[in-house]
């Protein structure tokens, strides 16, 4: 059988499992991991990073083991590097939303690891609650299936685009064009994007490198997409890199706006990251590490000053 998660399209024979270690051929494709977050977590909604969802409000975040992706330079190695176990309780999607309210959470992330893995799961408790927001954070390897049913009950994601190059993605196995094409079929479906890219000395840091992806994000969606780059720190295999420079995150943001993207923000480094009006420069949103404050926007989520509608989802 084939399995329809993700890009990678998996054959697998009977009690095989596919390279995310969590998706195998039993009685069709099972899922183990369905049901069985290893991580559950009530964090900022700003810690996905989304800047533009619902800010100053707490998301529900969870990830379960394993990954389609085998990255070195992993940030979250510890979860998705990791074998399932099952020895964590089961938490039906109803359970998952009942701790949602229960933790006043106006939103449920599935994030940590790849959510396109545990596809049934995620899409599960996203239809087992109408009210809260959805959201994934997301390497955006999907299968065509998979990009095609997002939409239908997410209402946020945001998508790695780790590299523009084709050499990057295959040493992480996954595929440029695959993510690009999905980055482009989720936003022309609706939903909501942001993109965010680790900054990784040596490895992704080029100045044309980071004016391509600027550059695509600018002509392929949209200047008011944000773009997050985010400072690396050497983790799991990668413990011979230095940690990213300030000096280059600031000259990626100034790629960034260069390109003429109207958000871009520096994240991991403990700078502030204000969100200001593309049309009369006020400040709309005042952020300081997770904690967001909504200074410049009226009820409609307008610039207070020129009446600017600010993109994203707010209500
Ligand atoms: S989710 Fe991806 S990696 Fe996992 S079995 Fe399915 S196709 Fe393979």
């Amino acid at each position: 059988m084939t399995c329809p998660y993700c890009a990678h399209a998996c054959k697998l024979e009977v009690n095989e499992f596919g390279k995310c270690g969590v998706n195998f051929h039993g009685k069709g494709i099972e899922c183990v991991v369905y049901g069985h977050p290893e991580a559950l977590n009530i964090d900022p909604i700003e810690k996905k990073p989304l800047y533009h969802v619902l800010p100053g409000s707490s998301s529900l975040s969870l990830g379960t083991a394993g990954c389609n992706f085998h990255c070195d330079f992993c940030q979250n190695w510890q979860l998705s590097q990791k074998k399932p176990s099952q020895k964590t309780p089961l938490l039906s999607p109803e359970k998952i939303v009942q701790i949602a309210y229960d933790n006043n959470c106006e939103s449920i992330s599935c994030t940590y690891n790849e959510p396109a893995i545990f596809f049934p799961y995620a899409k599960d408790i996203a239809n087992s609650d109408k009210k809260l927001k959805h959201i994934w954070v997301s390497n955006g390897f999907y299968s065509p299936f998979t990009c095609k049913e997002l939409p239908k009950f997410v209402d946020a994601i945001n998508i790695d685009l780790k590299a523009f190059s084709k050499d990057f993605y295959k040493q992480i196995g996954g595929d440029l064009d695959v993510v690009c094409k999905n980055l482009i079929k989720l936003h022309e479906a609706g939903v909501w994007i942001e993109v965010t890219t680790l900054l990784i000395p040596g490895r992704n840091d080029s100045k044309k490198e980071l004016e391509a992806i600027a550059d695509f994000i600018a002509k392929n969606l949209s200047k008011t997409v944000p773009w997050h780059i985010s400072a690396f720190h050497p983790d799991y295999k990668a413990l011979d890199l230095n940690p990213t420079p300030i000096q280059s995150l600031q000259e990626a943001y100034k790629i960034g706006k260069d390109a003429g993207l109207n958000y871009v923000y520096l994240g991991n480094c403990g700078l502030t990251n204000n969100t200001f009006c593309p049309e009369c420069g006020n400040i709309l949103i005042k952020r300081d590490y997770f904690h967001s404050e909504l200074i410049g926007l009226d009820e409609n989520f307008c610039c207070l000053t020129c009446k600017r509608p600010l993109e994203g989802v707010f209500s």
